[in-house]
């Protein structure tokens, strides 16, 4: 993240190196290697990797935006890969091109445990219209996803214009998958009672399509389930007024119910385009992109400013011992990123107008 929020943004109009311009033609003629290539510039933590890859990210951007982009979120065990390769061979052969981009929390610490198994998707791997990348496995989630949403920009250039984007259906993931795609879908077990945990999570209300897969092991219960999210999204105040989230049950595994999500995913862009919402959305996202990114460059400034990191512990012990208030103590610290550092930084002298930022 620090690198990424002091980088320098393509320089307007000047020509990229040789080595970054043939990453961009390579990216534009489809070539996956070059393709692979640039999102390893992405998910680099190096600061001069960081600014080339947003000079060939600049590049690119006209040609983004074409795909349509789907979040999936499940549990592991609920059937993503095997929903995916099956969704994707349908698409494949139906001339389409799909790209299956991965936001795994555990990837930092494990090293990454979606996508990141080989014998996961066998199918689709070996098919050239399609293109699998594992999530980066460095970095705080924040991170993770700012540069799988960047990858996704890359994969649109390269011309996949179906963009799956694969998370665990825990933490903060499916926030993060939910605010860089077009339509979120959870994936879920035909479990009763599961539906009342991701209400209590507040996944609910992010999703623009519930899917029960596994349909095939209990028909009936799988029917009881979707009964159950159907009455439990009823009560929801929808995202979107012209779209109440449908609940789909299918077997990924026996490749039933596949077209009718196709078909839902299609509905669902029909069902937004006309009043702009879709576009307003993906705008609304760039935004909130752009402010993360704002926030998180903010504060890592703030916290390596030197009169911060020098009056920080002696206020932190006041707060601590409750001689300061800890608002205080933040206008005081924020106060230093106006003035330049105060000779005297005796704690407690805070002033009280002294605006954040
Ligand atoms: P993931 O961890 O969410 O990616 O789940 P997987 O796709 O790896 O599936 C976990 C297990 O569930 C595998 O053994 C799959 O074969 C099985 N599975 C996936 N979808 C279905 C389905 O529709 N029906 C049945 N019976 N099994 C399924």
């Amino acid at each position: 993240m620090a690198a990424s929020a002091g980088a320098a943004m393509a320089a307007g109009g000047a020509p990229l190196p040789p080595a970054d311009q043939s990453l961009v033609d390579g990216v534009l003629a489809r070539q996956r290697r070059a393709l692979a290539k640039s999102i390893t510039l992405i998910e680099s933590t190096r600061r001069d990797h960081q600014e080339r890859a947003q000079q060939v990210l600049g590049a690119l951007m006209p040609h983004t935006g074409r795909a349509i982009r789907i979040g999936i979120s499940g549990v592991p065990g609920a059937g993503k890969s095997t929903f995916i390769e099956a969704l994707g061979t349908y698409l494949i052969d139906r001339g389409h091109r799909l790209a299956v981009l991965a936001v795994d929390p555990s990837s930092s610490v494990t090293g990454g445990s979606i996508l990141g198994d080989k014998t996961r998707m066998e199918t689709l791997c070996q098919r050239e219209e399609a293109f699998i990348r594992p999530s980066p496995s460095a970095g705080s989630l924040g991170g993770v996803a700012e540069k799988t949403r960047e990858a996704m920009l890359l994969c649109e250039a390269a011309g996949f214009d179906v963009i799956i984007v694969e998370t665990v259906g825990v933490g903060q993931s499916e926030t993060a998958v939910a605010g860089m795609v077009d339509m979120f879908c959870l994936l879920q077990l035909p479990n009763a009672g599961d539906d009342l945990q991701a209400i209590k999570k507040g996944i609910v209300e992010i999703a623009d399509m519930v899917v029960i897969n596994k349909a095939d092991i209990d028909p009936r219960a799988a029917q009881v389930v979707r009964a159950q999210w159907k009455n439990a999204l009823h009560f929801l105040r929808h995202a979107s007024p012209h779209w109440a989230p449908p609940v789909l049950t299918l077997s990924a595994l026996h490749k039933e119910g596949i077209v009718e999500f196709w078909e839902q995913v299609l509905a669902y862009r029909d069902a937004l385009t006309p009043s702009g919402e879709f576009e307003a959305k993906r705008r609304h996202q760039a935004r909130a992109w752009m402010w993360n990114l704002i926030d998180s460059g903010l504060r890592q400034f703030f916290r390596h400013h030197p009169a911060v990191q020098a009056d920080l512990p002696a206020l932190l012990d006041q707060v601590d011992a409750g001689r300061t208030t800890p608002t205080a103590a933040a206008y005081r610290l924020l106060g230093h990123l106006q003035a330049p550092p105060a000779p005297n930084i005796a704690a407690g002298s805070a002033s009280a107008d002294a605006s954040p930022l």
